[in-house]
């Protein structure tokens, strides 16, 4: 079998810039890891901090405890809502029975539900362009004060049975692919006569970013590499782009997930992380190719982040 790749001529790894942690799953972990130092274990994480197995692992190992529902949560217990969001009723909740919450929250996904709560106070009727069922999408439904009407998709807007000249209003969640936002929002445009929406796209900073360099990536190397986790809205949507650019593209959660298969005949090899994978898993894929055959790495030239997110006043340093 020939694996495209010998030692006179290793297989080239492009790695994509930028890649992997963005400033919200940065701020997530920070606030996760402070509290403990500051209140000590356990601190209980109402769903998966962000979405990745080995993140989760690791903040378990140093005493978080993560739950789905926070009557999971013993009384008076230190709590972090995840960096997805939750719903009003999440909250109203945790202030019913008074725990101590941390909100790790994205400050993009806060944007998001300000402006949907903005528009229903308007009298318009809100539509969010998102997957059912994540749970930023359940988190932002629930924290607009009225109906929000979920589309996913070109057929789904077809569908809606409201008046053309219904005054609406449309956010979006923010990992989506820019592309498929695009001719959603196109569709509620030819749509509806009296539509507003948020001036810039509601797809977050490091959502665009990560496609941008994807399909950078795709115009040099044969197969896609994406780390990332199954349930990762992000990571799933770079996937989508690689293929839809004609590139073989696999999401993976690392190195020990990579089949050799996929790059029979494959000169050269492009890594991305979604904005949940630590470059940790991004160095495994790697030492995985390096047991298949030799391999040179480089990195492609990207845009540059710079973005922080301040964390909660309770846990800043000082
Ligand atoms: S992907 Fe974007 S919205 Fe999600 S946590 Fe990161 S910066 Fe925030």
């Amino acid at each position: 079998m020939s694996l495209g790749t010998d030692n006179e001529h290793p297989r080239q790894i492009y790695l994509a810039q930028p890649r992997g942690f963005c400033a919200g799953v940065v701020r997530a972990i920070e606030i996760v890891e402070r509290a403990l130092e500051k209140y000590g274990p356990p601190v209980y994480v109402r769903h998966e901090i962000v979405h990745n197995k080995y993140v989760v692992e690791s903040l378990k190992n140093k005493g978080a405890i993560f739950v789905e529902d926070l009557s999971e949560v013993p009384p008076m217990a230190v709590t972090v809502f995840s960096a997805h969001g939750v719903a009003r009723s999440v909250e109203e909740e945790a202030a019913e029975r008074g725990l101590p919450v941390l909100n790790a929250t994205c400050p993009l996904v806060t944007k998001v539900h300000n402006q949907g709560k903005r528009y229903m106070s308007k009298g318009r009727t809100v539509i969010l362009i998102g997957h059912a069922g994540h749970p930023e999408v359940e988190g932002t439904m629930g924290q607009v004060p009225g109906p929000v009407l979920l589309v996913q998709n070109v057929e789904d807007v077809k569908a809606l049975t409201l008046q053309a000249d219904t005054p609406v209003a449309y956010i979006t969640q923010t990992t989506l692919s820019v592309d498929d936002t695009k001719d959603i929002i196109a569709a509620l445009q030819a749509k509806f006569t009296d539509i507003q929406g948020p001036d810039i796209r509601d797809i977050c900073y490091a959502t665009q970013n990560r496609q941008t360099a994807v399909r950078d990536l795709s115009k040099l190397v044969d197969v896609i590499l994406v780390v990332g986790a199954a349930n990762s809205s992000n990571s799933n949507r770079l996937r989508e782009i690689g293929t839809e650019a004609g590139v073989a593209s696999y999401l993976i959660a690392d190195g020990s997930e990579l089949n050799p298969d996929w790059l029979k005949g494959a000169r050269a090899v492009g890594i991305t992380a979604g904005a949940s994978a630590p470059e940790v898993l991004v160095d495994d894929v790697i030492e995985a190719l390096r047991r298949i055959g030799p391999v040179t790495v480089s990195v492609l030239p990207g845009r540059e982040e710079n973005i922080e997110f301040r964390l909660p006043a309770e846990l800043a340093a000082g």
